[in-house]
């Protein structure tokens, strides 16, 4: 195995073992983890790859194959937030998490290296993050589950690297099946494996990566984060996901003192989790096709109530639709990165030329495109 011929090169021995943690798109549910809602990501093919041994010195050492710069060294019993930056902060935040929990956790050697595209939206530092705190739990005995882990590694993120994500990504990274979505409700961690064998329906789940990241999606996120939280304030519920779509009319009529911008949250985020509902009921009951028509309105309400779509985003979706896809949406964060195309297989290729052509005719650069097979979490691979 490469991975653990280079830890060897690097560290001067063999790993004790090498683990796997996948990236992950959302099929729908956007914007709705913040608010204790449902969301349905599957995992990609695309993997965060770790190879790993403990010390007994107190002393982690981090390298990625993917990024210049060397080995960062860190003793364990002096991380803190702040005390390691870059993108070594991604596993050192996982180390310090689980001693910060209580977790028996000593030094360690890491290697990685990775295969999810970094800032596309579909979460390589989630895949980095999960990838080494299931490497540290098996090798420190620690019988943490899979939902403790993914938690873990998002308050590594919230707290040590500094960025606020809700926790479908590492939910996503450490629980999704082969052949499956993900339902996820992020009020209770509970979920459930929604069947979703795309081949074998004929289908094909297109990724198209703008490449492109509007600055404008920085100071959005909390914007966004704040309009629901004063919706729910204003409702007197603990949070949007405690109003069903029957109550979304009601809600409306209740807001109506509210900033607009509120409203449209509530809107956004009321719906979105109904649609999820529904994408999950259509995929039960084996209508797959009808799908893509609840991927345009969740992109609809993204792009005109939520406002995080841009340009290219909506270019993507309107030029798929047009060439004969089922449906498309943005999927994560919005303001570029990527969105998902849901289309018949031997359309697939017409469909991706025809996003393509539409981007050089608009003047922008050349989008990335690939399927997306729903593949397993993480697990150990040597
Ligand atoms: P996303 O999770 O959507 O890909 P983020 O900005 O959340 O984007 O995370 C990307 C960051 O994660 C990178 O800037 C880098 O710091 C870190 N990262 C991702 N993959 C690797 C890798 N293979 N090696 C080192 N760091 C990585
Ligand atoms: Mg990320």
């Amino acid at each position: 195995m490469r991975i653990a011929a280079e830890f060897d090169a690097l560290y001067g021995a063999r790993p004790e073992g090498v683990w796997a943690a996948p990236g992950r798109v959302n099929l729908i549910g956007e914007y709705t983890d913040f608010n204790e809602g449902f969301v349905l990501p599957l995992a990609l093919p695309h993997t965060a790859v770790a190879a790993v041994s403990r010390r007994d010195d107190g002393v982690l050492r981090l390298h990625s194959r993917d990024v210049e710069g060397g080995v960062v060294e860190a003793r364990v019993d002096a991380l803190a937030p702040g005390s390691v930056s870059g993108w070594a902060a991604y596993p050192a935040g996982v180390v310090w998490a689980l001693r910060d929990a209580g977790h028996p956790v000593g030094g360690a050697d890491v290697h990685l290296a990775s295969t999810v595209p970094t800032g596309a939206g579909l979460s390589s530092s989630a895949a980095l993050e999960v990838v080494t705190a299931l490497a540290l739990d098996e090798l420190y005995g620690l019988g943490l589950g899979r939902p403790e882990l993914a938690v873990l590694a998002q308050r590594a993120e919230n707290a040590f690297v500094g960025v606020p994500c809700g926790v479908m990504d590492q939910m996503a990274s450490a629980c999704a099946t082969e052949g499956h979505a993900l339902f996820l409700d992020t009020r209770d961690l509970t979920y459930r494996q929604v069947p979703f064998d795309l081949a074998a329906d004929g289908l094909r789940l297109l990724v198209v990566d703008t490449r492109v990241k509007h600055a404008l999606g920085d100071g959005a996120y909390a914007e966004r984060r704040a309009g629901c939280e004063a919706g729910a304030r204003a409702l007197g519920v603990r949070t949007l996901r405690d109003v069903s779509i029957t109550q979304l009319d009601d809600a409306l009529r209740k807001l109506q003192g509210e900033a607009e911008s509120v409203r449209r949250c509530v809107r956004h985020v009321v719906t979105d989790n109904d649609r999820v509902a529904r994408v999950i009921a259509l995929l039960d009951g084996g209508d797959p096709r009808a799908v893509g028509a609840l991927l345009v309105e969740g992109h609809t309400s993204l792009r005109d109530d939520l406002r995080v779509s841009c340009p290219e985003l909506d270019l993507v979706v309107e030029a798929a639709v047009e060439a004969g896809a089922l449906g498309a949406r943005m999927t994560g964060g919005g303001f570029g990165g990527s969105a998902v195309v849901l289309v018949e297989s031997e359309r697939a290729d017409a469909v991706s030329a025809a996003v393509t052509g539409a981007f050089a005719g608009a003047g922008y650069g050349v989008p990335g495109v690939f399927a997306a097979v729903p593949a397993a979490g993480a697990r150990r691979v040597g």
